[in-house]
């Protein structure tokens, strides 16, 4: 008897417009993220206690047929955020082999994962929405507590496949007490020079 793979979520919100990815979306965010964001939005995604539940893949893509036809006609789908969802590629990817094949699926991550979970995702993901933070090592080790190397490693190797720095969103932020505009146009000016097309700047609000 094979264990059914269940993924623990913080949250599930249907019928967003224009926030994470093409159309109409149902952000689905998991618990559980390696980084110690200072402006963590999602401070949940690290207390085990505010788990509101787990579901499989089956349940997943069960429940978002709700909103299958929303899905299809404004090209629309799910968005897998957390916490860092990239953790659960085995999860993401039952529940691409399941899922209505016409359903985007888009990510938000910060990338700091191994390498392997991003290896597995690849044929399914439609746009990455990454959340780089700063390419300092020094300002991204003092605002999330980690180092960056994996974060650049993974850019690096994703960008290298044909096709996917077009499906990449980089977000950058300006983040209070801890960088400067200048060093948001030097992060810029480095992942341009890495391939990165499409930038959303903006600044963190304390
Ligand atoms: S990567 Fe996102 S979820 Fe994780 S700690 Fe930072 S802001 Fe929070």
């Amino acid at each position: 008897m094979s264990i059914p793979l269940t993924a623990p979520l913080i949250g599930v919100n249907r019928h967003r417009l224009a926030t994470d990815g093409q159309g109409v979306t149902t952000l689905v965010a998991f618990h559980g993220c390696p980084l110690q964001c200072r402006y963590c939005l999602n401070d949940q995604c690290h207390d085990p206690e505010r788990i509101l539940r787990t579901a499989t893949p089956e349940q997943l893509v069960d429940e978002l047929a709700i909103d299958n036809l929303y899905f299809l006609a404004t090209g629309g789908g799910v968005c897998f955020g957390g916490g860092e969802p990239l953790l659960y590629s085995e999860f993401i990817e039952a529940f691409c082999e399941l899922k209505v094949p016409e359903w985007k699926v888009t990510v938000e991550t910060s990338l700091n994962v191994p390498q392997h979970h991003l290896e597995r995702l690849l044929p399914h993901i439609d746009q990455y929405f990454i959340d780089i933070k700063d390419c300092n090592p020094e300002i991204y080790r003092a605002y999330t507590g980690c180092d960056n190397k994996l974060v650049m490693s993974n850019l690096r190797w994703l960008i290298g496949h044909k096709g996917i720095a077009e499906r990449i969103v980089m977000r950058l932020p300006l983040i209070p007490e801890y960088n400067t505009p200048d060093h948001v146009s030097r992060s810029r000016a480095m992942l341009a020079q890495m391939g990165v097309i499409n930038f959303d700047e903006f600044e963190y609000r304390t």
